[in-house]
């Protein structure tokens, strides 16, 4: 069994032989891909994210599904390499992302965005449609 929080780097036996111990919970980071300035990489944003959300895994043991690497940013799209998805993409994407996990059994997610004020709003929308349509818990940490 590998030693990883990573859901993407687990097998399916993996995840439900932890999901059998105790499994419940699991984080999602969420960020973009965009400039930053010409000292940082296009994807600083889902790096933040990835990078607290890995800390915060390690230490409460829970997964972390793979990052969102995209975020709505038409504000940086004046410069090369930005990719900005329409909001209203985002939200149906991510309650898909929560709906799929709840199929498998987690019931709790933490949200955590790399992307300051500009994924809240369309995070906040699949949060709550999540949370009265699956009867789930979630929280988003935005640490901005
Ligand atoms: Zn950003």
């Amino acid at each position: 069994m590998t030693d990883t929080i990573w859901l993407q780097e687990m097998t399916w036996e993996e995840i439900k032989i932890k999901k059998d111990e105790s499994f419940k919970t699991i984080i999602l980071p969420f960020g973009s891909t965009e400039q930053h300035g010409p000292h940082l990489p296009l994807g600083t944003d889902t790096m933040v994210a990835m990078t607290l959300a890995e800390d915060a895994a390690i230490k409460a043991n829970v997964p972390v599904a793979p990052p969102l690497w995209f975020g709505w940013s038409p504000h940086h799209m004046i410069l090369p390499g930005t990719i900005t998805i329409r909001p209203e993409i985002l939200a149906e994407m991510a309650f898909d992302i929560i709906s799929s996990l709840h199929q498998h059994g987690f019931d709790k997610f933490v949200l955590i965005n790399g992307h300051r004020i500009v994924n809240i709003a369309w995070m906040q929308i699949a949060g709550e449609r999540a949370k009265r349509e699956l009867g789930i818990k979630l929280v988003i940490f935005d640490p901005a």
